[in-house]
């Protein structure tokens, strides 16, 4: 891209590090989010601050919202003082949140009645990832539309892949969560049937994670479960809204989910047990009430 210039709403766990890798990489970031301490935070490292999404993306050629799920983005880009509000025809819009890909088909057709251009562009990889700027990114859309961003996403990420039309890259996404989810309740049970018959969690973890059973989600949550770490990271109450997305978009194409369902309804129960701002990792409490044991090592 020639203009260097760069709108960017939401500033949250992903979003912080994202912008501070683009201004590391030179682009000129405009940034929104409705808590002013977030905002604070990027102009600390250089961004400078707007008053509400529009004005984020006012006089900007690309414009990226990093939200919570489709609520939120419907808000800040089609809502009063919103995205298209302050976009020219022209913009290109990136939508990196995790959101249903029917959502992201709607956005799409509402920003090109206004034509914008827009991506689905979710990632994956959680907050080390979006700090090293290695994410995997998946992206949705028009192909010429990507390539004219691809660099601007390999600021965030070191893989951003072609998935297809509108709602791909969200498909793509709901995907890898399904998976994540299945693994991370594998791990939790099965290092919770190890510590319960009396082999330590963590000899347990150096055995096994170079062998099949390994996985990047096993290395990534299972040192958390051992040391009782559920500061997130990826929220529990963000997993139930993929999961619910992804039983949402099977229901739609007629694939049953049974595995899928099963693991919402456990980080459901960790919801209402007050833990939906913690890591995901934390479904391990789940095993917990149900065996009696721990796996967390003191020390
Ligand atoms: P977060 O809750 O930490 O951040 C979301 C931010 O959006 C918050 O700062 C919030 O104040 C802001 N916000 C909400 N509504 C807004 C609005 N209308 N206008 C402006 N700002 C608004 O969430 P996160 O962990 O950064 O995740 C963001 C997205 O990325 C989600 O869709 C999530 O599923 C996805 N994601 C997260 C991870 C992870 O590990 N955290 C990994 C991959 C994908």
């Amino acid at each position: 891209m020639k203009n260097q210039k760069i709108g960017f709403v939401g500033l949250g766990i992903m979003g912080i590090p994202m912008c501070r890798n683009l201004v590391k990489a030179g682009y000129e970031l405009t940034v929104y989010d409705i808590r002013t301490e977030a905002v604070r935070e990027a102009e600390a490292f250089g961004a400078k601050a707007a008053v509400n999404p529009g004005d984020a993306a006012k006089g900007n050629p690309v414009v990226i919202t990093m939200l919570p799920n489709s609520p939120h983005v419907k808000t800040a880009v089609l809502g009063e003082n919103g995205i298209l509000e302050g976009t020219e025809p022209g913009a290109i819009l990136i939508d990196m949140s995790s959101v249903s890909p029917l959502a992201s088909k709607e956005i799409s057709r509402d920003c090109e009645k206004k034509g914008v251009k827009m991506l689905d562009a979710p990632v994956s990889g959680g907050e080390p990832k979006a700090v090293d700027g290695t994410l995997s990114i998946m992206v949705g859309g028009e192909r010429e539309i990507f390539d004219e961003v691809r660099d601007i996403l390999l600021c965030m990420g070191s893989s951003a892949v072609y998935c297809g039309g509108a709602g791909a890259g969200n498909t793509t996404k709901l995907a890898n969560q399904v998976v994540v989810a299945l693994n991370i309740a594998a791990c939790a049970e099965a290092f919770t049937l190890a510590k319960a018959s009396g082999v330590d969690p963590g000899l347990v973890f150096d055995a096994v994670r170079g062998g099949l059973a390994g996985s990047t989600v096993m290395d990534a949550k299972v040192p958390m479960m051992i040391r009782g770490n559920v500061k997130p990271g990826f929220k529990i109450d963000l997993h139930i809204k993929d999961l619910l997305n992804a039983m949402d978009t099977g229901h739609g194409v007629g694939v049953p989910l049974p595995l899928t369902a099963q693991v919402m309804e456990m980080l459901q129960l960790l919801h209402n047990d007050g833990l939906g701002q913690a890591d995901h990792s934390a479904l391990i409490k789940f095993y917990e009430k149900l065996s009696g044991v721990s796996v967390v090592q003191e020390g």
